[in-house]
Order: structure tokens, then sequence, then C-alpha cells
């Protein structure tokens, strides 16, 4: 069994704070604290034997799972138990955690404000201090988006190094398993745990290295043109990293600037991609397999029993798959997904990828109306999902008290790496925040 963090012990006795749960931050909550185990919390579409997975989806409304994931039988196995499994957006599609069928998860630090999304109740529960780690999902940002808003340490590990076993798909090519944590020492141990090869999922492999945690100054890094930047980003964001970057350059290393053109270019890639593969993952979800059997027609059903934006993925998923000519948007944005990963991985062989997490900080409940403001979120989020390439959110700075952060990404089976980078410019650049 793997040693804890010291940081992991004090917070076994605080759980009475999740039952004070205003912020509406759980759907299920599961036991009492145990005196020697660590506390951890577990996004609502991770599955789990002894309470409800929902997806905060009405049409999984007291579904209980008959097995559970793989990530939490390794939990348990070193003495972690969960605590209860936390709010997200419907079946993890959206960047505010608004569209669950139990109502939005309030941001800790202001609960005039929402998470993000789509794992904002997880992020929200290490933000509150309820657990010192959880876990969501993050298919083009869900991990390292509310990870931004509300503070924390967001991991997002390379696609295939932990087992998605028990996960409730979205867009399998790019739905991974990640944690939040506020200290990466934690994240590491976590990912330590639950990463490597799991026969259940023939996706996942194991990694040989002994690259142990510490922390490692990048030589080169790669960040946005910054007079790119400044008219994608809120002002307060765009001046902390121009900041950063001119700190960085003093330090030796080697700043290299890089056109927008490859984030704005992964938003349609993204969603495409992600329609296709949700119109044919929530194909089960027919009204005849899940859910209160009460109506058979399904057209009716679907209606009744999944929010807007689902049965907008699945329509316009059910286009995008039907053109099936060569020239057709699904083959186009697979084609450009391709590109995209290679000038990724290219970068990393030297270097990270720095940007900023989010454009803004938490934005208020219900200000969002349009689905494309909604998808403008995920601007420097969904390039790593499509190349499959691990990345953090690092928490930063805050504004009017809200946080945000920024976001390193590198390359496939680079994770410790970039963990042990992550940690150098977290501590390097202290004094800035
Ligand atoms: N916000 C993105 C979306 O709505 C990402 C969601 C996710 O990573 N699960 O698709």
């Amino acid at each position: 069994m793997l040693g804890y963090p010291n940081d992991f012990i004090s917070f076994s006795k605080s759980l009475s704070l999740a039952r004070q749960d205003k912020n509406n931050i759980f759907i299920s909550l599961v036991c009492e604290a145990k005196d020697s185990s660590v506390p951890f919390a577990v996004k609502d579409n991770i599955c789990t034997l002894t309470t409800p997975t929902t997806c905060a989806s009405r049409i999984l409304d007291g579904y209980i799972s008959p097995y559970e994931a793989t990530v939490l039988t390794k939990l348990k196995k070193h003495d972690c138990f969960e605590v209860g499994k936390t709010n997200l957006d419907e079946f993890a599609m959206g960047t505010s955690s608004e569209t669950s069928f139990y109502g939005p998860s309030l941001n800790p630090w202001d609960p005039t404000k929402v998470c993000g999304g789509s794992s904002g109740g997880s992020a929200a529960s290490v933000a509150a201090g309820i657990v010192p780690f959880a876990l969501g999902s993050d298919t083009g940002g869900s991990v390292r988006h509310p990870a931004s808003f509300c503070g924390v340490f967001g991991f997002r590990p390379t696609w295939g190094r932990v087992s998605r076993y028990g996960l409730i798909s979205m867009a399998s090519s790019m739905d991974v398993i990640g944690i939040f944590s506020k200290t990466l020492n934690e994240v590491r141990w976590v990912f330590d745990v639950i990463k490597g090869f799991d026969r259940n999922d023939s996706t996942s492999y194991d990694v040989k290295e002994n690259i142990t945690f510490g922390s490692k100054k990048p030589k080169k890094v790669f960040v946005p043109k910054l007079k790119d930047l400044a008219k994608i980003v809120e002002l307060y964001i765009f001046e902390d990293f121009e900041i950063l970057i001119k700190d960085l350059a003093k330090e030796n290393i080697d700043i290299q600037e890089i056109e927008c053109d490859i984030f704005e270019n992964s938003l349609p890639v993204y969603y495409l991609i992600c329609y296709a593969e949700v119109s044919s993952n929530l194909s089960r979800f027919d009204g005849i397999r899940f859910g209160p059997k009460n109506n058979h027609h399904a057209d009716v059903w679907r209606k009744d029993s999944l929010g807007e934006e689902v049965r907008r993925r699945i329509l316009m998923g059910c286009h995008v798959l039907s053109e099936g000519h060569k020239e057709g948007l699904y083959e186009k944005a697979v084609h450009l997904r391709k590109h995209l990963s290679s000038t990724l991985n290219d970068w990393s062989k030297d270097g990270l990828l720095l940007t900023p997490t989010t454009p803004s900080v938490a934005f208020g409940i219900n200000s969002k109306k349009d689905p494309i403001s909604m998808y403008r979120q995920d601007f420097f989020t969904t390039a790593p999902s499509l190349a499959g390439v691990p990345a953090i959110n690092i928490p930063w700075n805050k504004y009017k008290g809200l946080p945000y952060g920024f976001q390193v990404s590198s390359g496939v089976d680079m994770d410790e790496n970039l963990i042990n980078e992550a940690l150098w410019i977290n501590n390097f650049s202290k004094w800035t925040r």
C-alpha cells in the first residue's frame, strides 16, 4: 500500500460539512466518516454500488449500478472511502453544472456564481474543504474548467492511463477520469493509485516509468500569441498571463509563441466528434432499458426524461453521422484531429503548452443562455482532449474574489513529468499571486 501524503489525514473527521450541502454539491451521500480512512467525492457519472448513479439525469434517477468502477475498487484497497456522489451537467454535457436535473451547484466562493463544469460538484467539494480529493471526468475540459472556477488543481491524465470501466460514456475517444485536489502531491498520489492496465477496459495500459514526485523546471514553454490572447480572455487574466510569461523568460526558459488558430479550430472539431459519439453512446437510453417504464414511445420518453442539451447533442450527432461520405463533417473533423494531435505531441518533445484555462472567472447562474457562448468557455481545453494528452489546471489568482487558473499540457504518457513541471511553475510564481 502506498503511504499517504500528510495533508490527507486531517480531513477524515470533518465530514459533517457535507451534511450542510447548501450549495447543492452532492446528489447523494454515502456514510459517516471513518476515522482512519481518507474520504473522497465521486462525480455521479462514475458507477458505485451503494448509491444511485444518475448522471444528473431524470432518466437515471434512482438507478443503482450492478457493478463498481475500477478506480473506486483501487482506491478502497488503499483505505479511501467515498462520501458521496457529486453534481454535474446532465451526462457531463456542459460547462457550468447548470444542466443537472437536480439543479445547479453553487460556487463555494460566491453562491450566485456557477462552479464550472461539467464536474462542478467534485471541484466544489474540494474547494469547500469537504474532502481532500475528488474524482471527475474530463472529455473536453470537465475537470480543468471547474478546477479553474473553484480554485483547485484539476488533472486530466493521458487517455488510456486510467481505466474507464464504470465511467458512463459520453464521447469515448476523449473521456478520461480525472482528479481534483488542493495540492499536486495529492494529485500524484491518487494518480499512482488509479492508473494502470485494467482487464475490464481494453484501452487501458501500463507505462513503465520511475519518475518520482518533485519540482522540475521546464526548458521550453509554448504560449498563445499575446496579441491574439488579448481578444479571447478577460483583461485581468491576460495581464496575469503576460506577467508570468515575462517571469519565465527571465528564468531562461525558451518562450515560443504559437497561433491561436489551433484552439479556435479545436472547438468545432471537438463538438462534431463529441456529438457523433454522444448520439451513439446514448442510444441505450431509449426509454426501454433505463428509467420508469410508463411510456413506450421512445421519442416522447426522451423529451420527458432527457434535458435540452442532451437531446440537442443526440440529434446533432445523428445529423453529423448520417452524412456518411468522404467530405462529410465527421470525416473532416477526424482528419483535422489527427493533424492537431501530432502538432501538440511534437511540441511536447521539448516543452509544454501553457494557456489560461478559462476565458473568465465564474459567471452568474443562468447568465449564459445560448449554447455557443457556453461552448466558447472550452476554448483552451478541447485541444489537449482531442490529442489525448495530459493537462492540468493550476489555480492561479482571484479577480473580485473569484478564482481562475492556468493550464499546462504535455505529450502522451508524460503525465508524471507534467505534474512535476506544473509544481515548478506553481511554486516559482507564488510571489506574483
Ligand atoms: N464543456 C464540454 C462539453 O460540454 C466538456 C464536457 C466534458 O468534458 N465532459 O462538451
